[in-house]
């Protein structure tokens, strides 16, 4: 495990980018609340070149949407192979597992996190992921979780001064 090797970062979307709550609207269409602070975090991301995208069991509209306004190369909906969807991603962009960090909250990202160069999880993640993870995040998901997986990757490539100028002075 090296977070130097980091080319990609692959994520969940519920209880990871989201608080894990599926909200219904009365004519059953599905609302989420994503972080602000991810999106920025996607931003930088994108900046310096971190191929960055979605895995998910389920499939939504608003998922689609929100990937699309962070300009995600890779948007996977209705996943339930994610382990076999992970290892497709990596081979389209030709780098190995070994080179692509995932966060994951619940025991069906279990198979990618074991196979990810890096594993990752928030901070409300089943004590389950949590235990296999390299590192958990101090926010939650949907509350930041997945821009302190950026920060980290790219502070620990020293990418991270690149990432951040032009806001930062
Ligand atoms: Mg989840």
């Amino acid at each position: 495990m090296s977070l130097h090797d980091i080319r990609m970062l692959l994520m969940d979307v519920d209880g990871v980018l989201t608080n894990g709550q599926l909200i219904f609207d009365a004519d059953g269409r599905e609302l989420k609340a994503f972080s602000a602070y991810d999106g920025l975090g996607l931003a930088l991301a994108r900046r310096v070149g971190l191929i960055c995208g979605i895995i998910t069991a389920r499939t939504s509209s608003v998922v689609a949407h929100r990937a699309a306004e962070l300009k995600l190369p890779e948007l996977h909906q209705g996943a339930h192979d994610k382990l076999a969807v992970f290892e497709e991603v990596c081979r389209k962009h030709q780098l190995k597992t070994s080179e692509a960090a995932f966060i994951g909250d619940d025991w069906t990202d279990l198979p990618v996190l074991r196979r990810a160069g890096f594993a990752a999880c928030p901070a409300n993640a089943v004590a389950e992921v949590r235990a296999c993870a390299h590192f958990v995040t101090p926010r939650s998901g949907g509350h930041g979780a997945v821009r302190d997986l950026i920060e980290l990757i790219l502070k620990a490539q020293g990418r991270w001064e690149e990432a951040v100028r032009g806001y930062s002075t």
